[in-house]
């Protein structure tokens, strides 16, 4: 289903008016987590103004080591809703667990699933069920083969609204967090009709290297960006070394606007 042979048009996932494929560029911006009611509104509030259509935001979120900020939860995903109301931003966060999905189909406009559940068959076939649009990363060691198979159980379940995210590839360089995975968007877009965006933010684990790998992502011809801004990266709870200030996303809001009509 996934598939360019079955259908030749691009897919354009529309969400409250704000859309990702064909022609419409899809930026999502914001903190990794959530972490309180003041943060995520300001951070909501400015990456709105700068041009952002979606606002990200962890809830639910899977480290690395178990000692880790494990995320606000369900407290998280009232405070993504009161963002949403303050911006009109649609919300896009991840579930990790089937456990929360009536809850997330309820309150969530976009459904992420994480790198890390890209091959958790029994939880791509239940969003597959659901009818919201899910952004579906690519694993930390996926092919691109089956990262576009974990996009059909998915769709296989009826829910065709599914948006692809590149967000860099394991490899054997330890400068990057991962490696961003270019090629993967022209790749990806002659194979398959769905969107393909790319996350510079957890492909370079690095702020320094999120506006040069956007640049790339949108001359290689993305769909659009998913960004980590904090308003204090310093003294976030998760990812601040990659997060980016919101003055800074504006500026990089300027050039993606420049670069996007060249491509
Ligand atoms: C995230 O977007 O916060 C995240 C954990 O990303 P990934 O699943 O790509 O590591
Ligand atoms: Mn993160």
């Amino acid at each position: 289903k996934a598939n360019r042979l079955f259908k030749a048009e691009d897919t354009v996932i529309d969400v409250l008016g704000s859309k990702i494929g064909g022609s419409n560029l899809g930026i999502i911006a914001g903190p990794c987590s959530v972490e309180s009611e003041e943060q995520v509104v300001e951070i909501a509030k400015s990456v709105k103004e700068s041009g952002a259509n979606f606002l990200r935001g962890g809830a639910f979120k899977p480290r690395t080591s178990p000692y880790s900020f494990q995320g606000m939860e369900m407290e998280g995903l009232n405070l993504l809703k009161l963002a949403k109301q303050e911006t009109g931003l649609p919300i896009v966060t991840e579930l990790m667990s089937t456990d929360y999905i009536d809850k997330f189909v309820e309150d969530v406009d976009v459904i992420q699933i994480g790198a890390r559940n890209m091959q958790n068959f029994d939880l791509l076939k239940q969003v597959g069920r659901t009818n919201k649009p899910i952004l579906l990363k690519r694993g930390l060691s996926a092919t691109i083969e089956e990262w576009l198979m974990s996009a059909e159980y998915i769709m296989a379940e009826g829910n065709e609204s599914v948006i692809l995210c590149e967000r860099g590839i394991r490899t054997f360089e330890t400068y990057t967090r991962n490696t961003l995975d270019l090629s993967a968007i022209p790749i990806v877009k002659r194979l398959s009709h769905l969107p393909v965006i790319v996350d510079p933010s957890h492909a370079s684990g690095d702020w320094r290297l999120v506006e040069p790998m956007s640049k790339a992502a949108i001359l290689s011809g993305c769909d659009g960006l998913i960004i980590e801004v904090h308003n204090n990266p310093q003294k976030a709870l998760c990812d601040g070394q990659q997060s980016i200030k919101p003055n800074k996303f504006k500026f990089l809001m300027e050039k993606i606007r420049v670069l996007a009509e060249i491509e």
